[in-house]
């Protein structure tokens, strides 16, 4: 079978599914399936499935390299509120991507947060962004670390071209859920603290984490949305 049509096919079989499983994991941390939001990590997805999956009721999408993503981008349906950045981002491609996305979810330095806000005020725009939180992944350069966090948040907060609106992380894949659960746990309780600080012109609403392994355990711990790629789309072939 064509690539595009069997991930049509795994799409149809995967997607009702997770929204089930997504609305039982948030009712077990006493919440709705609506307070959930269901982003497809759609790197290596051709744009005629994208579309296929939002002919289908998928809301949110997000992608992870700049390039791959302008070449989908003149093909794709959704609509700017519904594109999201979840990649490492290169300050050299910042310009060129700000006003393409509703939401840059990976900004884990203050370059990157300073880049994004200066070609925004360009644009006339405001980029709201989640801050990425390094967390029990030593050797990735991606993410700030937990010590650092409330301090960027507070640089960021004097940025009048962004918006940061929440977190988002990237943990290690563990074996053990109980190992897992305590990862999403303290994640959790990071975005609780810094919440409570009410550090100026920062927002805490979003909780971006949990993929197609372990989306229902974030859930469960308190995410807000969930990037899944895989399992909505099968296995990536990188090309
Ligand atoms: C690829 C990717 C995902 C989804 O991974 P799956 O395991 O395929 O669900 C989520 N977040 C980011 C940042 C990714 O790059």
């Amino acid at each position: 079978m064509d690539e595009i049509l069997e991930k049509m096919k795994i799409f149809d079989e995967n997607f009702a599914e997770i929204k089930d499983n997504i609305a039982t994991a948030a009712k077990k941390s006493g919440r709705k399936a609506e307070d959930i939001t269901l982003l497809a990590a759609t790197k290596t997805v051709p744009a005629e499935v994208i579309n296929y999956a939002f002919s289908k009721g998928l809301t949110h999408m997000g992608e992870n390299r700049v390039q791959e993503y302008f070449e989908k981008l003149p093909h794709l349906t959704a609509s700017l509120e519904q594109r999201h950045f979840i990649g490492h981002l290169q300050t050299n491609k910042v310009a060129k991507l700000v006003g393409t996305v509703s939401m840059i979810q990976s900004v884990g330095s203050e370059r990157l947060a300073e880049e994004i806000s200066k070609r925004s005020l360009e644009k006339g725009i405001v980029t709201p962004v989640l801050l990425e939180v390094n967390i029990g992944l030593e050797q990735s350069k991606s993410g700030a670390a937990p010590e650092t966090i409330v301090s960027l948040a507070e640089k960021c907060g004097q940025l009048k071209g962004i918006k940061v609106e929440g977190l988002m992380a990237i943990p290690p894949i563990e074996e053990q859920n109980d190992k897992m659960r305590e990862i999403f746990s303290n994640i959790y309780q990071l975005y609780i603290d810094i919440r409570d600080k009410k550090i100026d012109n920062i927002m805490m609403n979003t909780l971006s984490m949990g993929m197609s392994s372990d989306y229902e355990l974030a859930i469960e711990e308190g995410a807000t949305m969930v990037r899944v790629g895989s399992s909505l789309f099968g296995k990536r072939i990188y090309k």
